[in-house]
Formats: structure tokens, sequence, C-alpha cells
């Protein structure tokens, strides 16, 4: 028997914040750790609406997990899809990309399978208005963006024009927040001099949330700022507002008093609610564990499953305490799991519970506004957004593409240019594609596509009936 084979596995499921924490930690421990991811990138999702927005590529915000393992000789990265695990027999279960199935033995198993987005119920709406947690959405929502203004460039019927034009974000947390302003600022300073036919800044940018205002975790005096700098930007803020329908061409929004009122919008987003993945829901049941409302896994405060005290749940999947699902948990909760298992295999005395320390939250607003919140002290505006521009530099530690996220943010924050605009107009996901043909209307709603054989109107063509460009 060789070294290898007397050393302990410890197999980690997912390779976000969590799961590569943990990973890290373990470099110079005696096992041997398998990371099982169904991507494989590590990705930054704090910067993914700057990605969906043309200012960050994707390669600069997801690093494959082999890149980051690479030095590390006790560590292996393995491709595939967790499905499960048989608890007793100790074997995670898992699918590779081709559809056959693999299992790896563990003495340790660390679960990091993080969050998907939750429609609550209504995951019809995901074709409609893709979520914003992977790059295949931020790729989706950068054509569907971008993608929208062409269409409202050629679109020769007022109304038609109009819609392209309206944008709705379901959810006005941070990253709905990040969103409505990243989109204003493309409409109103990257695209300004681009078209010849509609005027970008007329882009309307309607935010949706069922609570008070926007960013209420910060508090009611950095929410009511961030109100206030998203109505500058003109966002449209619509708070206490239900979403009932989302459909190829808008949505039915229900307000406080019970009116239902239909919002016309070719770009609908959708930024409301997490959900634990599928398989919290097999770990659960192969472990006794508890879950909670939204299907996380509750843990005791050494971050195990009770009776499981080999299997450690981390970051974002995680229940225990109220913890919000924030990077700083993941990594600190990764960490600890990782060193509870050094300690373990070095036969030391148990590490102490996890304690959570908070180090505070931050939301981009526009350039140059940002609200940052850390224990009493609150800021706002151009120091806040200084603040969170180091502490993203800080974050970036570690990963290659530091420098490369500072070289592309400088053109963007200083001359409005946004460089990483490249998209496809293929079909992505189960995402419907701006230029597929859409289903039939519906009674008075106008669809793209009534404007086959218009002549635009511009440089040597005649207006058409049904309207021209705005001027400008
Ligand atoms: C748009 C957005 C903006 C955010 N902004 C901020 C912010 O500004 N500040 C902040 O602190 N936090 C922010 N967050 C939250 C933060 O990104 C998460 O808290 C953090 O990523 C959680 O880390 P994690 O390791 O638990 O999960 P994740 O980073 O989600 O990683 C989970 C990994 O598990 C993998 N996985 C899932 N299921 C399986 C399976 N069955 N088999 C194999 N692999 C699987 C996934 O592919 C993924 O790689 C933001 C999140 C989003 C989506």
């Amino acid at each position: 028997m060789n070294d290898q084979d007397s050393q302990r596995r410890v197999v980690i499921i997912g390779g976000g914040f969590a799961g590569l924490f943990a990973a890290r930690v373990l470099r110079r421990a005696p096992v041997r750790v398998t990371l099982v991811d169904r991507r494989p990138h590590h990705l930054f999702q704090p910067l993914l609406y700057q990605c969906s927005t043309g200012i960050l590529s994707e390669g600069k915000i997801a690093v494959p997990l082999r890149d980051l393992l690479r030095k590390q000789k006790n560590a292996d990265f393995v491709l595939a899809e967790v499905t499960g695990i048989d608890a007793e027999g100790r074997r995670v279960l898992a699918t590779r990309p081709l559809g056959d199935q693999l299992e790896f033995g563990y003495d340790y198993l660390i679960v990091a399978a993080g969050v998907q987005q939750s429609y609550f119920g209504h995951d019809e709406y995901a074709q409609w208005a893709p979520g914003m947690k992977t790059i295949e959405h931020a790729l989706v929502i950068r054509r569907r963006v971008f993608g929208a203004f062409e269409l409202a460039d050629t679109a020769v019927d007022p109304a038609e024009r109009s819609r392209w034009l309206t944008f709705a974000l379901v959810g006005a947390g941070p990253t709905g927040v990040e969103l409505a302003g990243q989109i204003r600022e493309v409409a109103t300073k990257t695209l300004r001099d681009e078209y010849r036919h509609i005027k970008p800044e007329d882009a309307r940018v309607l935010l949706f949330d069922g609570g008070d205002a926007p960013l209420a975790p910060f508090g009611p005096e950095l929410s009511a700022k961030a109100a206030r700098t998203l109505a500058k930007l003109g966002v449209e803020q619509h708070m206490h507002s239900i979403v009932t329908n989302i459909d190829a061409t808008g949505l039915s929004v229900r307000a406080q008093d019970g009116t239902v009122t239909r919002h016309e919008a070719g770009t609908v987003l959708w930024t409301a609610g997490v959900a634990a993945p599928p398989v919290a829901a097999a770990i659960a049941a192969a472990t006794g564990a508890k879950q909670d409302r939204a299907g996380r896994i509750m843990v005791g405060d050494d971050c195990t499953i009770p009776d499981h005290p080999e299997i450690f749940v981390t970051g974002d999947v995680m229940s225990l305490n109220k913890l919000p699902g924030v990077c700083e948990v993941a990594m600190q909760t990764g960490i600890y799991a990782g060193e509870r298992i050094k300690h373990e295999v070095a036969g030391r005395m148990p590490a102490k519970p996890f304690r959570y320390h908070d180090l505070g939250s931050a939301a981009y607003l526009s350039r140059g506004r940002a609200v940052v919140s850390v224990g009493r002290v609150h800021l706002s505006g151009f120091l806040a957004w200084v603040v969170w521009l180091f502490i993203h530099i800080g974050f970036l530690t570690g990963f290659r593409n530091r420098l490369g996220a500072l070289l592309s943010w400088w053109p963007a924050f200083v001359r409005d240019v946004r460089r990483e605009r490249t998209y496809t107009t293929e079909q992505v996901g189960l995402v419907h594609s701006a230029y597929d043909v859409l289903p039939p209307p519906t009674a008075g709603t106008a669809l793209p596509g009534s404007t086959t054989g218009t002549e635009l109107p511009g440089a040597g063509a005649k207006p058409s009936a049904t309207g021209t460009g705005p001027s400008g």
C-alpha cells in the first residue's frame, strides 16, 4: 500500500467560493482531494452584471478550476454533475457529461453546491426572463440587452420600437439594482452616438420588487440613497409590486391595491429569488438532514449534518443561523470545513464551532456611485464607490484576472467604453432568442417581425407608413 492509498479521501461538491477555499486549505494536508463540479470554471458571480453589460469578458470573471488547482498536487478536478450520495457506503454518485455514471468514495465530504435561481414555482418564466447565476445567463442577458437596441433600431412600428426600448427587471436586490443602473448607463452613455434611427437614451428601465424599497437589507438610510441615485439615473422603481405573469412581450404586475397592470417590455430579467439545487434534496434524503424553505441543508454550528460528522455543508447551500448567501460566508465556511478536516486528520483537538465574521456588504449603483455597509459605518456616493473598487480588487486576489479586470474597468469607468459587447444571435439554453419567431400574438399585442419587407427610415430610404425612427 503506498502513501496515497492510506490517505483520507476528501470529496468536494462544487468549485465556487466555498469549495475552492476548502480545497486550498487542504493543500498541505495528508489527504487526497477530489473537487467535482458540473462546470469547468470557478465563477466570480458578483461581477456577472459587468459581463452581461459589456464591461468584462467572461474570461475575466471565470477561471478554469484545473488552472486554479494545477499546483496543488493532492487535488484532482472532475467535470461531472453530482446526483446524490450513498451516505452509509460513503460514496458520491455523479454523472459524466456523456451521461454515464461515476462514483467517488470519501472519508470526508464537503457540500458546496451553491444555489440556483428560483422563480417561486413559475419555472415557465425562465424562458422569457433569464436569471443571473451563471456565465450562460450573463451571455444571454448581454445578447438580449444589446440585441434589443438593434431590434428597436430596425422597428418601424412605434409600439414595437418602444417595447424593445423597455427593459423590465424583477427583484431590487443588489443584482437587480446593479443591472438596472448598468442598462441605463449603456443607453445614456455607451450607445449614445451609435444609432441613427433611435435615441438609445429613450430606453426605459423598470425595476419591480414586492418590498418597500430597493436594497432593503442595507437598511433604510442607504436604501433611500440608492433609490434616489436610481431615480437620477432614470430607473423607474415600482415597489410593492408582485409579478403575476411574464410572456414574450412583457409582464403583468399586481400593485399593493390589487390592480394588475400590463407592461410591454422586449427584455425582462429575473433576479428575484434563489433555491438550493436538486443535489441538496438528494443529500438531505440520504442523510435525514432537514432543509429550510429554500431547500438549503440545515447544519449544526460545526457546519456538519447531524449524525454525520464527516459531511460538511458550506456556502450558499448551507442553512445556519440565517447567515446570508454572500461570498464571505462561503469562503469562511469553506475554510472552516477544510481546517476542521486538517485538525481531525492530524489527530488534534476538534476545532471550535463556526463563527462568522461579518465584513459588510457593498452594491454598485453607477459609475462613481455605490453603497457600502460595514457594521455601523454606512457609506454612499463616490467614497463608497472607491471602497467598492478596492473590495473587488481585493476579492480578485489570487485569481489571475485581477489585472485584466482593472485594465477593462479603466476605459469603462473613464470613457464609458464597453469593449465586451460581442454576442451571438443563436438560441442559447432555454431562453428564447431575441431573433427567433415568437409565438402567435395575443390580442392587442404587436409582435416583432411585423416590419418584414418595410423599408427602414434613413439615408436614401423614405419613411414607411407605419412610422419613422425618432430623430437624432
Ligand atoms: C449576480 C450575483 C451577484 C452577487 N453579488 C455578490 C456581492 O456583491 N457580494 C457578495 O458577497 N456576494 C454576492 N453574490 C453571492 C455570492 O456570489 C455567493 O454567495 C457565492 O458565490 C456562494 O459561493 P458558493 O461556493 O456557496 O456557491 P457558488 O459560487 O454558486 O458555487 C457552487 C458551485 O457548485 C457547482 N454545483 C452545483 N450543483 C452541482 C452538482 N450537482 N454537481 C457538481 N457541481 C455542482 C456549481 O457549478 C458551482 O460552481 C452574488 C451572487 C450573484 C448570483
